[in-house]
């Protein structure tokens, strides 16, 4: 039935999985039908950098049998804990990129996608987190909520992802689990609520007490099941306080439990562990609760219960509430419900892209349906139908091959060319999971690479994240012939500017970052335009009459042909259109991009002999010139909407830093002793800001940024740009 080890594939071992009669692989693991649904967990692990994620996800795949061996991260043996799968992040032993992996807990089977721990990579935090139904929030024991934990916790909201809080580190000297479940009430304002007492403190840290149960759990070395005893009797009493609490705390946010209490006379009677779970289930499924577990990922203390925990308490994929995008009605997006049935059309989402020496490797998480490998699908935002090739279930970096996935999981596939972020459904479906609406890149900067040797490598890098990334942009400059990219921001870029160098061993030269400027005009600009060039020959001649407006369809640029009769002919008219498009790309301010022009033709004239499209075409730059001067221009520029945490005694300081970049204050909100101001700040005021914010705040305040909208420069501004961009063509034209 089995066939193990048969090929090596791109470096990687490739085992081939095939299932028996009753379901069951060869890892016992159950093939899906629409009941194992409620057996699965998809689950990321997040954390403030250096709490211990890498250590416990290192030790869920040991106890789960997943690996054989635990490797310490910055371990003696140079080996690096298996989820850290790129070079760089064994070497750092930090995780950058999300990788995937599936392990098995009892009857259950758990899909952990690793979510990168460091603060500037929250894009790929994002693209996890949406994949994800649930998650687990590792917390240091000493140092309790950090400013990572802070943007962690506002992400996984933003995500309606519920959580489970593992604190880790109890080994150490000066940890406090009580401490840290105050500042998770206190700083993130979340209803946290211990499920476990530890036994013994810091060095002397023997194991956990479950309150549910009412057991006490002792823990060996490395990683042996947990030995179960009775509470021991200097327990009891705050085992029994601590219980009280519990129960109180649930019996708050759920009816349920509320109107079990009063018809049997709690407290005198207490629920028991089914009906206590139970309640714990719904109100941290509807995110009312977190409940907290504790122990030492790095001493193999409360592993194993966190596991417990996470099938008893997070949610499966049928339990969580998918909406896709309805697709059908061209620019109409209606909102669809999607289930985990194995029968109803295939829906997934291509959430994450590895390059390989074989290809492209593409993770994909099942919505709904079934991937079959040999099946047609189609990529909704490209519009292509492929046939499905390999499908593998991912460990880091060995993978197993499956022929089927059923809703809820995750796989990959070998050799698809697409894009992150890319949506598959079958033939005839046209769901997507996130909006087609990619948004316009907001800054750029020219790059090349520092020596000839690396220009393969600095062209394959730039491919490759353009795959990965809709909003990561390049272009090559006509007139300088320089590589120009552009992306959502400064940290955008540097962030690839820096895997360049990492991945594809390529030194670069950059050049300032460019906000992304756009030209566009205010009001009506006419046209009467000639363009003649009569003497001697074959000469040119097009006449063009119109105006330009603003465009109804906000930033995007109409070409309208308005000519009776005629006067100028069809192909003529196509040449105009294609001198329309160079003219938008290059305005006449100050050569940036046009937008939110309307561009029409209604009269003209030609000449039998000397009209010509190419004539038309250059009429048309004349022409757009002359009513763009009309038209009362004017510069756009980027303003972003830019969200800044930070405790409230740095309020003053950070308010006028702000004022400071011309930036407005839209929206406070406050969340226990941290505050949160939404602000719209220019983006070309926001280079450097994290440096100024992390002095501002002693390294404790932390902002996310994203594109709002485009708006008018300052007149100072456009004085100063029309001023930069004249004396740089004089430069050029020398
Ligand atoms: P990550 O950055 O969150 O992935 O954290 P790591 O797993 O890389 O751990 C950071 C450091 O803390 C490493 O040196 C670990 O060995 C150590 N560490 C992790 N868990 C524990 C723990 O439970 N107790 C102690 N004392 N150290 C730990």
């Amino acid at each position: 039935m089995t066939s193990f080890l048969t090929s090596r594939f791109g470096g990687l071992a490739l085992r081939n999985v095939m299932n028996n009669k009753n379901g069951i692989n060869s890892f016992g693991l159950r093939c899906f039908s629409t009941n194992s649904v409620s057996g699965l967990r998809n689950i990321g692990i997040s954390a403030h950098i250096d709490s211990g994620k890498t250590t416990l996800t290192e030790r869920i795949l040991y106890y789960t049998g997943r690996i054989k061996e635990i490797h310490e991260v910055r371990g003696k043996d140079g080996v690096g804990a298996k989820m850290d799968s790129m070079d760089l992040e064994r070497e750092k032993g930090i995780t950058i990129q999300s990788a995937a992996t599936y392990c098995k807990w009892g009857e259950n089977h758990i899909n952990i996608i690793d979510t990168p721990g460091h603060v500037d990579f929250t894009i790929e935090v994002e693209r996890a987190l949406r994949v994800l139904d649930g998650a687990v929030l590792v917390m240091c024991g000493v140092s309790g909520v950090q400013s990572q934990t802070i943007t962690v916790d506002r992400q996984m909201r933003r995500y309606n992802v519920p959580r489970v809080v593992f604190i880790n580190k109890l080994d150490r000297t000066g940890a406090n689990p009580w401490n840290v479940i105050e500042q998770l009430r206190k700083k993130l304002n979340l209803n946290a609520i211990a499920l476990q007492v530890p036994i013994g403190k810091e060095s002397n840290l023997e194991g956990v007490i479950d309150l549910v149960t009412e057991k006490a759990m002792i823990f060996g070395e490395k990683g042996t099941a947990p030995i179960i005893e009775e509470i021991p009797s200097n327990f009891v009493e705050f085992v029994k306080e601590k219980k009280m609490e519990l129960v109180e705390t649930i019996a708050n946010v759920d009816d349920e439990l509320g109107e079990w209490m009063i018809e049997n006379d709690f407290p005198n009677n207490m629920p028991d562990e089914k009906t206590l779970t139970a309640a714990i289930r719904r109100t941290t499924i509807a995110r009312k609760v977190v409940p907290v577990m504790m122990g030492s990922a790095f001493k193999n203390t409360g592993v194993q219960p966190l596991l417990d925990g996470v099938i008893k308490y997070l949610p499966s994929p049928n339990e969580k509430k998918i909406i896709a995008l309805d697709t059908s009605v061209k620019d109409k997006e209606t909102e669809v419900e999607l289930e985990s049935d194995p029968k109803k059309p295939f829906v997934g989402l291509a959430f994450k892209l590895e390059e390989g020496r074989f290809g492209q490797l593409t993770y994909m998480r099942v919505y709904q349906g079934t991937l079959k490998r040999g099946d047609t699908i189609k990529n909704v935002n490209l519009g292509k139908t492929i046939k499905v090739p390999r499908l593998v279930k991912m460990h880091a970096s060995e993978m197993e091959e499956v022929s089927e996935v059923g809703p809820g999981e995750i796989c990959a596939m070998f050799g698809v060319d697409c894009y992150s972020g890319n949506t598959f459904t079958h033939q005839n479906c046209s769901y997507t999971m996130t909006s087609m609406h990619v948004p316009e890149p907001v800054m750029s900067l020219s790059i090349q690479p520092k020596s000839k040797d690396g220009q393969a490598n600095f062209s394959k890098a730039l491919s490759k994240f353009q795959k990965e990334d809709p909003t990561f942009r390049v272009k090559s400059d006509q007139e300088s012939g320089q590589i120009i990219i552009s992306g959502m921001g400064e940290l955008h870029l540097e962030i690839y500017v820096e895997r360049m160098k990492r991945e594809y061993n390529v030194e670069t030269v950059t050049g300032k970052p460019l906000v992304a400027y756009r030209e566009t005009i205010q009001q009506r600009g006419d046209y009467n335009f000639t363009h003649r060039k009569q003497s001697g020959g074959q000469g040119q001649y097009a006449k063009m009459i119109g105006f330009a407006e603003q465009s109804e369809n906000g930033m995007e640029n109409e070409f309208v042909n308005d000519v009776i009769g005629t006067a100028i002919p069809p192909t003529f008219i196509e040449a105009i259109k294609k001198g329309f498009k160079d003219c938008i790309e290059k305005g006449p301010l100050i050569g940036h991009p046009v937008v939110g022009v309307k561009f029409v033709v209604s009269d003209g004239n030609t000449h039998s002999v000397d009209s010509s499209e190419l004539a038309f075409r250059i009429a048309t730059a004349g022409a757009f010139k002359e009513a763009f001067e009309d038209g009362e221009p004017t510069i756009l520029e980027p303003i972003m909407k830019v969200e800044i945490s930070l405790p409230q005694e740095f309020q003053g300081t950070v308010i006028s830093g702000v004022n400071r970049r011309k930036g407005a204050i839209v929206n406070t909100t406050t969340q226990g002793e941290s505050l949160t101001f939404e602000c719209e700040v220019p983006l070309n005021n926001m280079f450097g800001y994290s440096t100024e914010l992390r002095s501002m705040t002693q390294g404790k305040g932390e902002f996310s940024m994203e594109y709002l909208k485009h708006t008018n420069v300052s007149r100072e501004l456009y004085n100063q740009l029309l001023e930069e961009y004249k004396k740089k063509r004089t430069e050029e034209n020398k």
